[in-house]
């Protein structure tokens, strides 16, 4: 029995599927105790689309430490806070004609949505909030009742108010604009559906499958909004920071979301960190209104600041995003036509990007025998059918390749011997006696 299994509580997740001691991690590379080399397709689920540990900024972050700078200052105004907020402005906001103003939450995604939502309300007065079929946004109590996954809503043990769920975009198949249907919903006094203060949305469903809205459900979902005067949040903790092709996955639609939620990738390194970004008029929040210990990780403005200025002073990284972004689409289509019998497809936008296996068990089975062979990879979706291709932005073209050919080889052989085995067999005690090596570097 391992420490883990002994001390930790059963809620571990991530852990479950890659059952290995880590030590230590460079860019697209994690290391186990035992030396063994994983390429991470997992990233952090999306904090670390710039690498583990990337040297442009660790060297910043050293510095910061060794010069005694603020570690940890409530909502103090801090040197690094401004720095961040001056870089944001002329890197990200200016370039994009956006005009918001931040407001930095406690450090999680689930708490920058919990601002969103409660800003949103008080503004409007109003509290219902509309979200979408598969949408996630965190499993603190308010943002959890806009997240759509029951295994996670199930856990709240109280009942959880004040959204409706309408149907995301495909999510009544190919034909249907699901925005038509919430034009009606929102006009009809009899609907049943209040008028909400708010929609909150992810343009690319990160958790719910990896499945993204096109550009024109965006713009008929913002057009919808305005008609109603109902405010329109883009949820942008995981699809943000470059992984879709643009810093901001609404970029492409062009439309320009009231408020918009950070989190994931924005620290640049890892670190804890969360952002609401206000259109200003909206920022009616009186001191304190919603507040917390840790606000701004002083850390994270620093290593934040260094992402900015590194990645984002040009549009290289973006067109070099969007050019993997392109090979791992070609690769996952090539795959999904030569060995899901007609039934897998792709999905995503950028680097963000799915192989629908349409089965969860199925492709569990592909995830466990790419980590096996070296590669750090999960799924998404309802019933986790979907593999999700999430690796640092950064990552080299090589190895990129490389965990590409070793997802191919997982799904060839899975599906292969998936066709060949009897039903009720248990696959895994059959592999164990086919490729001893490999199962022996997973356990
Ligand atoms: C991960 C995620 C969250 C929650 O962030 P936490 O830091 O886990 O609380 C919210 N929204 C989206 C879209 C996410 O992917």
């Amino acid at each position: 029995m391992t420490i883990f299994d002994e001390f930790e509580s059963a809620v571990q997740s991530y852990a479950r599927s890659f059952p290995c001691i880590f030590n230590r991690a460079k860019n697209e590379l994690l290391y186990d105790e035992a030396g063994n080399e994983y390429l991470d397709f997992l990233a952090g689920a999306g904090t670390l689309n710039y690498g583990h540990n990337n040297d442009l900024f660790k060297a910043r972050l050293v510095e910061y430490i060794m010069a005694d700078g603020i570690t940890h200052g409530l909502d103090l105004h801090t040197k690094a806070k401004g720095e961040f907020l001056e870089a944001f402005n002329e890197r990200i906001l200016k370039p994009r004609n956006l005009d918001y103003v931040m407001q930095f939450t406690g450090p999680t995604g689930t708490n920058a949505v919990e601002a969103a939502l409660k800003l949103a309300r008080n503004v409007t007065g109003r509290e219902n909030v509309i979200s979408f079929t598969n949408g996630f946004h965190g499993v603190s109590l308010g943002a959890l009742a806009t997240t759509g996954n029951s295994h996670h809503r199930g856990a709240a043990g109280v009942s959880l108010g004040g959204s409706s769920r309408m149907p995301y975009d495909g999510y009544l198949g190919d034909g249907v604009d699901t925005t038509a249907y919430l034009d009606k919903v929102l006009g009809d006094s009899s609907s049943g559906i209040d008028l909400p203060a708010a929609v909150i949305v992810e343009t690319v469903q990160g958790e719910g499958g990896i499945n993204a809205a096109s550009a024109e459900w965006l713009q008929q979902l913002e057009s919808v909004c305005r008609k109603y005067d109902v405010l329109l949040i883009v949820d942008d903790v995981q699809a943000g920071c470059g992984r879709t092709g643009t810093f901001f996955s609404f970029e492409e639609s062009g439309i320009k979301p009231d408020i918009v939620t950070m989190s994931k990738s924005l620290g640049g390194y890892g670190l804890p960190f969360a952002m609401v970004m206000i259109r200003p008029d909206l920022d009616q929040w009186k001191p304190g209104e919603h507040n917390g210990t840790f606000r701004g990780n002083n850390f994270a403005f620093v290593t934040a600041k260094a992402a900015l200025d590194e990645y984002w002073a040009d549009d290289r990284f973006a067109k070099d995003i969007q050019r993997k972004g392109e090979y791992v689409e070609k690769r996952l289509a090539q795959m999904a036509a030569a060995y899901g019998d007609g039934n897998f497809s792709t999905r995503g936008r950028g680097m963000f990007r799915g192989l629908n296996c349409v089965d969860g068990d199925l492709a569990s089975k592909i995830t466990r025998k790419a980590f096996a062979n070296g590669l750090m990879i999960e799924t998404s979706g309802a019933d986790d059918q979907v593999v999700k291709i999430l690796c640092p932005l950064i990552i080299t073209d090589a190895n990129l390749k490389k965990g590409l050919d070793i997802l191919a080889a997982a799904i060839r052989d899975i599906c292969a011997k998936e066709s060949e085995m009897p039903e009720e067999s248990d696959y895994f005690d059959n592999v164990q006696l086919v490729e001893p090596e490999l199962t022996a570097l997973a356990s």
